[in-house]
């Protein structure tokens, strides 16, 4: 099919042939067949009904920092969410847009001193990509403060989904089975002390700073927590921290991290990953499962 969406879709941002790697925290990936930033939920409408009438592969990006694009990059369409960033607080509650930077929610909860929020202060994704992970850290969850998210289904329904509903799950929530899109999440806080709140944020911070390589290029932790283990110190026992192939390293300061270290391929992330889970299997007999998520298609 010759396929021209810049002239279907003038109105919205469409970009052809784009490289991922502008994208990606990981700096890596190769080009989008067809990249569009919507500015608004009707544009993902529109888009997500055109891929589904002409059977276009469609692919849902939000900050793109928990996922490795491979090197041949992705097939179709590639939706980027970040252009839908609207966040209101109303009494206790705030509702996002799902391109909204997860961050950025935390600073409006502390701003209108509304407390639950502080353990998100520092996870670098998308709201649509905290929902459809139930990103967490430091003891908080995603599935603890959403109480609903709008979700665009594949068959076109825009419906929502109360919180038992999202059937959330470590790192899991029911959108990664009905492959739908977030459009936007509504978070249920509580009043707060905002001083209280801005020093938790802070101090969350620094401990992220001290203990994760932040000063390069990465994808977060690669590895689930395996049943009573941790991944980071499984991989440090087993003396893999700096291990590095091409560009791609497991990182000194964190083991569960790989850093790119120098311009790193795709390729070079997906080997040092193997490495990792084969001799972690061999010395300790555990499987490690990855968090990330390989997305696209081979060079
Ligand atoms: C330095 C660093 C630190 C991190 N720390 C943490 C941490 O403490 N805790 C934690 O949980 N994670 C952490 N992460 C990982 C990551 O930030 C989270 O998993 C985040 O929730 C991913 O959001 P995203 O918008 O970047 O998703 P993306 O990486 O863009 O996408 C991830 C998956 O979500 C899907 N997706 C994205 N948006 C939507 C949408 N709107 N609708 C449907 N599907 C969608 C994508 O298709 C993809 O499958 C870290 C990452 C980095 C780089």
């Amino acid at each position: 099919m010759n396929t021209n969406l810049r002239q279907e879709f003038p109105a919205i941002k469409i970009l052809k042939d784009e490289p991922l790697s502008k994208y990606t925290f990981t700096h890596t990936g190769g080009n989008a067949d067809w990249l569009a930033l919507p500015t608004t939920v009707d544009q993902v409408q529109q888009l997500v009904s055109y891929c589904t009438a002409h059977q276009l592969p469609l692919t849902v990006l939000g900050n793109a920092s928990n996922l490795i694009v491979k090197d041949g990059g992705i097939d179709g369409l590639v939706i980027i969410t970040t252009e839908l960033t609207k966040i209101t607080v109303r009494g206790n509650q705030v509702e996002a847009q799902a391109g909204a930077a997860y961050i950025d929610v935390t600073k409006a909860a502390r701003d209108a001193a509304l407390t639950g929020l502080e353990f998100a202060a520092g996870i670098p994704g998308s709201v649509g990509g905290a929902v459809f992970m139930n990103a967490g850290a430091y003891g908080g969850e995603t599935r603890f403060v959403v109480s609903a998210a709008t979700v665009l289904l594949p068959t076109g329904e825009v419906r929502t989904f109360n919180n038992d509903q999202l059937a959330f799950g470590y790192r899991h929530s029911v959108v990664q089975d009905n492959q739908g899109i977030v459009l936007a999440a509504t978070f249920a806080l509580q009043p707060g002390d905002q001083e209280k709140i801005s020093n938790k944020m802070n101090e969350l911070n620094t401990r992220r700073a001290a203990r994760q390589p932040l000063e390069l290029p990465s994808c977060g932790s690669v590895f689930k927590r395996p049943t009573g283990y941790y991944a980071g110190k499984l991989i440090h026992d087993a003396g893999l921290q700096g291990y590095t192939v091409g560009g791609a390293q497991v990182s000194t300061k964190h083991a569960g991290f790989i850093v790119n270290v120098n311009h790193g391929t795709a390729a070079d992330y997906q080997a040092v990953i193997k490495h990792v889970q084969d001799t972690v299997k061999e010395k300790y007999g555990v499987q490690l499962q990855r968090e990330v998520r390989i997305i696209g298609r081979d060079k």
